[in-house]
């Protein structure tokens, strides 16, 4: 980048971090590719009726809300590549150090913010794509409240199910926690409060085999994993909590993460131990994060939002300091 030239950023992941992430540097005057991968618009792309995402009172569609913050990010000049990266190449000793892998192309960057999200494990049944939204859900905070006075399973060993069935009692008439085998990787606390709640029963030593409906699943069949005996288990609402896939293949290589692949920004580092003051940065300079591909715990579309800007204007300030 010259002083006089505008800055090239990308940004890669079109979900809400990644499109607000867009707004504010095409509305910062960087000049702003932003890679939407396979699932433009991101994972709200795949649900309905938004009901928690400030500002729309009587809640906005998934897709018209990813839809909206698309043109918002264009409206100041975004550019939107369907493409997926692949790897990205860093030169520090270049005049745009990132070079991005997409397709047979490489297009070069100044600044890097990675927005790729974290895909919820579902069960891997034959035909499940077809209930997604339709009575099988990964996300009991979103979807929970379409269940009052309702039957609901949540499937799951952890603490994420033991949070989204003890969640999900505000709404159902019953819960069931269903898990593979008898023993909990849930802390002990999160065990014992779920345990504790009358509204929750608890199943154990059983596997979903099949998911039964015609356009909205109605039952599942179960079976036990030690005597192999099969059973119709009728429900409303199935919540798989098994655990997310973090977007970070291309990027391990150079970006440290986890051990369930999450990339970790300065947040997850003791203050000695940071690299850069800027939260949102990663151990490579010019390379930040945002949204559920770093942050496990929240996985909102508002704190994706919210990351994305944060990332953005930590890029933003970043450059400014190397002109
Ligand atoms: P994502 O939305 O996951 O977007 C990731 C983006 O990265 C996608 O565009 C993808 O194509 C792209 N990408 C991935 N890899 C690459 C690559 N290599 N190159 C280029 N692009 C790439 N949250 C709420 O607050 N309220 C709700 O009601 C709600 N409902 C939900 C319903 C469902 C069914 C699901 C699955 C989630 C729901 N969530 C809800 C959670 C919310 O969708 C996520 O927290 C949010 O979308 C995370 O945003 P993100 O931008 O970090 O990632
Ligand atoms: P997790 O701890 O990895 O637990 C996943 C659970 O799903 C396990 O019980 C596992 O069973 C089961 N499972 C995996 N694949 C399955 C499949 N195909 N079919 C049926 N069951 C399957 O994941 P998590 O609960 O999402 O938690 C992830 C991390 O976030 C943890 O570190 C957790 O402590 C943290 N977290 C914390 C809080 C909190 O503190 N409030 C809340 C949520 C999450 P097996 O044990 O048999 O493998």
């Amino acid at each position: 980048m010259n002083s006089s030239s505008k800055a090239k950023v990308a940004i890669i992941g079109s979900g809400p971090a990644g499109l607000t992430a867009g707004i504010y540097t095409a509305r910062g005057e960087l000049e702003t590719t932003i890679f939407a991968g396979e699932q433009p618009g991101g994972q709200l792309t795949t649900t309905t009726e938004i009901e928690n995402f400030p500002g729309f009172v009587d809640g906005i569609l998934g897709p018209t809300l990813m839809q909206n913050m698309q043109q918002q990010a264009q409206r100041f000049g975004a550019k939107i590549e369907y493409s997926t990266i692949t790897k990205i190449e860093i030169n520090k000793d270049k005049l745009q150090p990132f070079g991005l892998n997409f397709g047979d192309k490489t297009e070069y960057f100044d600044g890097v913010i990675i927005a790729t999200g974290a895909k919820a494990r579902y069960l891997g049944i034959e035909g499940e794509e077809k209930f997604v939204g339709k009575g099988y859900h990964s996300c009991a905070t979103c979807d929970g409240f379409f269940y009052r006075d309702k039957i609901i399973v949540v499937i799951g060993g952890g603490d994420s199910a033991m949070e989204e069935a003890d969640f999900l009692t505000k709404f159902g008439k019953q819960v069931f926690i269903i898990h593979r085998n008898n023993n909990f990787r849930a802390s002990k606390i999160m065990l014992e409060r779920a345990k504790n709640n009358p509204k929750i029963t608890f199943v154990e030593n059983k596997v979903v085999t099949k998911l039964i409906g015609d356009e909205i699943l109605n039952s599942i069949e179960l079976t036990n994993t030690i005597t192999s005996e099969k059973e119709i288990f009728e429900l409303d609402g199935l919540f798989v909590a098994i655990g997310h896939i973090p977007n970070s293949d291309f990027v391990k290589a150079v970006l440290d993460s986890d051990e369930a692949g999450y990339l970790l920004n300065q947040t997850h580092f003791a203050p000695e131990n940071r690299t850069s003051k800027y939260d949102t940065a990663t151990k490579i300079e010019g390379i930040f994060v945002a949204g559920d591909i770093e942050d496990k715990k929240y996985r909102q579309a508002i704190t994706a939002a919210g990351d994305g800007c944060k990332a953005a204007m930590d890029l933003e300030k970043w450059l400014g300091e190397k002109k």
